[in-house]
């Protein structure tokens, strides 16, 4: 391996730092292209200290198309580039933009010897060599855009210097009977056959083992959100019908930028301490979750269920931030946002839900649409609601979230 140490050569902030870790704490390998057809790790360190003010690059190595290895940062060093993963994350970044262009033969191999090396280092196994976009939050972004199940089945068949054991195999036999519905415990050919599909399209379900585990049922979820049909991560016909279909999109996403990370939302992900909440199996249980429910108008029983699930997306939906169920930084801050105005102002999304939702808030908006004010909920008050969302041209959902309110009252 040809590996050129730029740790005290390449541009950094002169008054921030990133913060340092233990060695220990890494627990994942990230692989990213660099969404640009040429580039360095100078000028990515330029790029990211100059324009977006990060402390220094955002990658540990940068792997020009010629096999040479940047070294940008001591792995210690919690630098930006998964965000919320940052602190247990390496970031190795090959120079390229993948969706058009392909990987070089010296490029594949250093990359390749670099990472085994990383894994041999810091023990990490095969399984925790993700690509950018198969960490959280992520689903979205094409990087590195080529397919993380063959590159870690590379790593698989060209390392000698560890072995890997074999997966288990699946108790399924195919052919004993047809299933119609797959869920979360199954296994077999047609798990193995449903997962080969959502790597194909790039919803990546981790390992293709014929097992339908949480990152399956991850995967499930991601693709369904995508496809707008209903999001239970289980596949049944609507869903096997919507897999065959599906064409992944193949317009290249223009970044602007010269490299794949102008992320501003770094900070706030590198801030923000409170827990990601989202729906797994088993559910997320705590009054974490319970002060969530309270916001959106959700039953709070604590626990994280798909209806739960649901109210997430609606309220992300009203609040025009990503739709994705998931309660991670940015959602956190537009619910801190609910409290701050709390008192006669916007408090929680109002929707028709079993039992109804009640209160004085229903009462304010009841009074101020003109329909029988009894402080509940129901189908009169969401008729109303939609009428005015359709005279004001706003979305029309029969919602009250905070763009309806503020409409409403101020
Ligand atoms: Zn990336």
């Amino acid at each position: 391996m040809n590996i050129i140490d730029k740790r005290s050569s390449l541009a950094s902030s002169r008054s921030r730092s990133y913060t340092r870790r233990a060695r220990s704490a890494i627990r994942n390998i990230a692989i990213h292209h660099s969404a640009t057809t040429s580039g360095s790790a100078e000028a990515f360190a330029r790029y990211h200290v100059n324009e977006l003010g990060w402390p220094g690059i955002g990658y540990h190595y940068v792997i020009d198309k010629d096999g040479s290895i940047s070294l940008c940062h001591d792995l210690e060093v919690v630098s930006y580039h998964v965000g919320n993963s940052n602190s247990f994350a390496v970031g190795i970044c090959m120079v390229g933009d993948f969706r058009t262009q392909s990987l070089t033969d010296a490029q594949r191999q250093a990359t390749l010897d670099l990472t085994r090396s990383l894994m041999d280092q810091l023990t990490i196994p095969i399984d925790n060599v993700w690509g950018h976009i198969e960490f959280p939050g992520y689903s979205w972004k094409p990087c590195p855009s080529i397919s993380m199940q063959k590159f870690r089945s590379w790593l698989r068949e060209e390392g000698a210097n560890f072995s890997e054991s074999p997966p288990p195999s699946p108790s399924y036999v195919a052919g004993a009977r047809k299933r119609t519905i797959l869920s979360r415990g199954d296994q077999g050919d047609d798990i193995k056959a449903l997962q080969e599909r959502l790597d194909e399209i790039g919803f990546h379900p981790g390992p293709i083992d014929g097992i339908f585990g949480p990152q399956t049922a991850d995967a499930v979820m991601r693709f369904q959100r995508t496809a707008s049909i209903s999001v239970d991560g289980i596949v049944g016909p609507e869903t096997r019908e919507a897999l065959r279909d599906y064409k992944p999109a193949t317009e290249p996403i223009e970044h602007g930028s010269p490299t794949d990370e102008p992320d501003d939302r770094e900070e706030m992900y590198r801030t923000e301490t409170r827990r990601m909440l989202r729906l797994i199996s088993p559910m997320m249980r705590g009054t974490d979750v319970q002060e969530v429910q309270g916001k959106i108008g959700s039953a709070t029983d604590g626990i994280f269920g798909p209806e739960t699930g649901a109210r997430v997306r609606e309220f992300q939906r009203s609040e025009g931030i990503t739709e994705d169920g998931i309660v991670g930084p940015q959602t956190w801050r537009a619910l801190d946002r609910i409290q701050q105005s709390r008192g006669g102002r916007y408090q929680r999304l109002l929707s028709v839900q079993t039992p109804y939702i009640r209160g004085e808030d229903v009462k304010l908006i009841q009074r101020a649409l003109n329909v029988r004010v009894d402080g509940l909920y129901g189908p009169l008050t969401e008729q109303a609601v939609r009428k005015y969302q359709r005279r004001e041209a706003i979305a029309v959902d029969g919602i009250v979230g905070s763009q309806t309110w503020r409409r409403l009252f101020n």
